[in-house]
């Protein structure tokens, strides 16, 4: 599905890309992405690899794109707490 190393492991390869990139906002696609997302050996990487790239669509790493915003706006705020 992805062209990044680690994707070639990604629970997703075999999806439907649909369900992790829906054309509308669906709470079902979201459930059945993230379901598939909970069982995929590089998660943590998926997801770390979306946070910093900020994706603007689809669900990576078993996060939506609001979810992934939230997760940058806290560690820029506590980047910037630190400094
Ligand atoms: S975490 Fe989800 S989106 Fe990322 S590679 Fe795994 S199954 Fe695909």
């Amino acid at each position: 599905m992805r062209e990044i190393g680690w994707a070639a492991r990604g629970a997703c390869r075999t999806s439907d890309p649909e369900l992790f990139f829906p054309p509308a906002q669906s709470d079902e696609h979201e459930a059945r992405a993230k379901a598939v997302c909970e069982r995929c050996p590089v998660l943590q990487e998926c997801r770390a690899y979306a946070v910093r790239a900020a994706e603007p669509e689809g669900i990576w790493g078993g996060l939506t794109v609001r979810e992934r915003r939230g997760l940058r706006f806290s560690g820029d705020r506590r980047r910037a707490a630190a400094s």
